[in-house]
């Protein structure tokens, strides 16, 4: 990535770290300070959530969010929404205005409406970078090339495509970059968690993955602790990650660290193909991250410290 590549980034996660404390420093809710700070990535054209979302074979943007309050164990989560402009709004909005804990598809972008969420148009969510990067996909698939979403520019004549866009592995899971997620602790000690993705670039129209799951991708509980996951969702579904790592801290008494090393240099890394990273927090320590993946884009800040971010 280049340098000003990488400063966007730092930028952005700077601000998103600051709408999340802003929240908090005025005494307010966890759960606000989640919602706030993935909101900030949404809006936010370099991430693969919200504008900037990944796109499935057929050129659409089907989206993936979900949100859980740890004081109540309350949840929210949607998958495959195409036209709310902020799933985790729309996640938040399940939990605290209908009786269900996930919605999908055309329905769920219908409740957004009925919430009066904004809705966006497909030429909203696209972004240059992430259609490159899924016609770099689907050619390294054989698949064939969807046309353009209606109302974009013009294909560029010649595109620039930085080393992070260029599909590193034939592999069906290695394009899945720019997931969000937050965790976070207010006043009162509880802790939230949330994620919002647009999911695998190239991914087959319906695919779900693990951020909307709650207990797989994402999961709080004030007795256990909050995690939000990005990674080969395929893997943290069928290892409940994100609750694996919560009931090593509740059951065993490990720490939140020990126990992200453990689910994800351990049981992740152990599948074939498995790989990815967590944000936890508990109601006792600091915000910690364990990843195995090239990298992991990540920012966090303790009450009267010092922001920290760290693009890499
Ligand atoms: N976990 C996401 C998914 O499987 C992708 C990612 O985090 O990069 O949809």
């Amino acid at each position: 990535m280049d340098a000003a590549t990488a400063a966007a980034y730092h930028v952005s996660l700077a601000r998103s770290l600051e709408a999340g404390a802003a929240v908090l420093s005025k005494g307010g809710r966890s759960i606000d300070a989640v919602e706030a700070a993935i909101q900030v990535l949404e809006d936010d054209p370099l991430f693969n959530a919200g504008r900037g979302a990944g796109f499935d074979d057929q050129g659409r943007n089907e989206m993936d969010a979900a949100i859980m309050d740890g004081a109540t164990l309350e949840a929210g989560s949607v998958a495959g929404v195409s036209a709310t402009k902020n799933p985790i709004a729309l996640a938040r909005a399940v939990m605290e205005h209908s009786p269900y804990v996930m919605m999908v598809g055309p329905g769920a972008d219908a409740f957004a409406v009925s919430q009066r969420l904004p809705q966006m148009p497909p030429s909203y969510f696209f972004t240059e970078m992430r259609w490159q990067e899924l016609l770099g996909v689907l050619r390294t698939q054989g698949k064939p090339l969807p046309s353009r979403p209606p109302g974009v520019p013009a294909a560029p004549r010649a595109m620039a495509v930085s080393p992070m866009t260029i599909p590193h592995r034939v592999a069906p899971f290695a394009h899945r970059f720019g997931t969000v997620g937050a965790v976070a602790r207010d006043v009162h000690g509880d802790v939230s968690a949330g994620t919002s993705t647009g999911g695998m670039q190239g991914k087959l129209p319906g695919r779900v993955g693990d951020s909307p799951v709650i207990g797989a991708g994402t999961y709080a509980a004030n007795d256990a602790c909050a995690v939000s996951a990005t990674g080969v969702g395929e893997y943290f579904i069928r290892l409940d990650a994100a609750k694996e790592i919560c009931a090593l801290v509740k059951m065993k008494g490990l720490t939140t660290s020990a126990a992200a090393e453990h689910v994800i240099r351990g049981e992740v890394a152990k599948l074939k193909g498995g790989e990815g990273g967590v944000i936890v927090l508990d109601q006792k320590s600091d915000p910690v991250w364990s990843y195995d993946t090239l990298g992991m884009f990540r920012a966090r800040q303790v009450e009267g410290g010092a922001a920290e971010v760290e693009v890499k």
